[in-house]
């Protein structure tokens, strides 16, 4: 790391002038190469990444491009890092930063916003106006790592101190790197749904959203939480997630009536789509009572055939949501500080960083029945210093 003036580290983590990072070339095509280890500017620290995880929107990154924006197109062959996903710890401080110290384990929430738009001032950081504004004559200071600034599929990486969490010294790697993951659940079901204690969840699809949306929604009262998924053992962890009910959408001729049928014939207050199938949405609609309010978490590829009729005439509320906001992964990892559900449930497999074309098949496949596929950086050293 060059140091910029200002900044403060430490001897007992010291930091290399180039780190091990992959990048993405043509569709789909990853690198392993070497890039300078960059330095923490104004209200930011450098993060030592100890494990970053696979999220299906890293697939559409690196095989599509949106959401990813780099210097306002599509991110392929720009010398980008991706992944976004992570955990770690804090090794470098900018200049003036005491809000962190070196050596804290911290979960790295992935948009930084620009904090000075309309929604940035509301909270809403992942929906910022300058999305992607972060070069040339455009720079609004806009960081979403992995998105629109470098991620995690490498050793370090700068993080603003208003995206970071810190964890207990007791939480696993796999477990820090979920807590954002759980944050993504909270903010759907509380601040952007507005979800009390005792209400009644449908959750559409058991990834790994849709098993976290099960656990938080249990942690936060709800009752019943009802999933619906086409695989056994995806059903059996939501169940140890709190799930009152699973329902097999292969096995049931009207997942619809299914649902209504768990609870008193009237549908559920909420239904968080995760599942991005093609019908889902319309059912999603129909699952809810009058009145209710429907959360879409999945991206679907093909535009949905959705009953506007239905959903107008019995005042149903329907919204999208894009990661995280207004603190919620704060109050995600007060909920697994307190051991309020089990998020390694949802942890499969993790890889040692060089490792990575190797975790994207396992997550992209559901190879040996994949959920949650991390690497890590340190997995790496550890095997090659037990080896010499
Ligand atoms: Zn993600
Ligand atoms: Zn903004």
């Amino acid at each position: 790391m060059d140091a910029l003036a200002g900044v403060k580290t430490i001897k007992d983590f010291p930091i290399p002038q180039r780190m091990k990072a992959w990048v993405l070339g043509d569709p789909g095509e990853l690198t392993l190469t070497d890039k300078p280890v960059p330095s923490p500017k104004r209200a930011e620290v450098l993060v030592r990444i100890d494990a970053a995880a696979i999220c299906a929107t890293d697939l559409e990154v690196i095989y599509q491009g949106p959401p990813g924006l780099i210097q306002g197109g599509l991110p392929f062959n720009k010398n980008f890092t991706p992944g976004h996903e992570y955990m770690g710890t804090v090794v470098a401080l900018g200049p003036g930063v005491d809000e962190y110290s070196i050596g804290q384990r911290v979960a790295c929430e992935i948009h930084a916003g620009c904090g000075q738009c309309k929604r940035c001032r509301e909270g809403m950081y992942t929906s910022c106006h300058n999305y992607g504004l972060n070069y040339g004559e455009h720079d609004k200071g806009h960081r979403a790592n992995g998105f629109t600034t470098d991620g995690a599929f490498c050793e370090y990486q700068v993080n603003n101190i208003n995206t970071l969490v810190a964890i207990r010294h007791d939480m696993s790697d796999e477990e820090g790197a979920l807590v954002v993951t759980a944050g993504t659940a909270m903010y759907a079901l509380t601040e952007l749904g507005g979800l009390v204690a005792g209400e009644s969840v449908v959750v559409s699809g058991a990834g790994p959203i849709g098993l976290m949306v099960v656990a938080v929604a249990k942690a936060l009262g709800a009752q019943p939480v009802i999933l619906t998924e086409m695989r056994d053992d995806r059903m059996k962890i939501a169940r140890q997630l709190g799930a009152d009910f699973t329902v097999n959408v292969g096995q049931v001729a009207d997942a619809v009536a299914a649902v209504k049928a768990l609870n008193g014939g009237k549908g559920v207050d909420y239904v968080v789509e995760c599942s991005a199938a093609s019908r889902a949405v319309n059912d999603a609609v129909h699952m809810v009572n009058r009145g209710g309010k429907v959360c879409l978490a999945a991206f679907t590829h093909e535009p949905a055939l959705v009953d506007i009729a239905h959903i107008v005439s019995n005042n149903i509320y329907v919204y999208g949501i894009r990661g995280e906001g207004k603190s919620a992964v704060h109050r995600a990892e007060a909920f697994m500080r307190q051991k309020r559900f089990d998020a390694t449930k949802v942890h499969t497999h993790t890889f040692p960083l060089a490792d990575l074309p190797t975790a994207i098949r396992y997550a992209k496949d559901r190879v040996d029945d994949a959920i949650k596929v991390v690497v890590k950086p340190r997995l790496e050293a550890a095997r090659k210093v037990a080896a010499e």
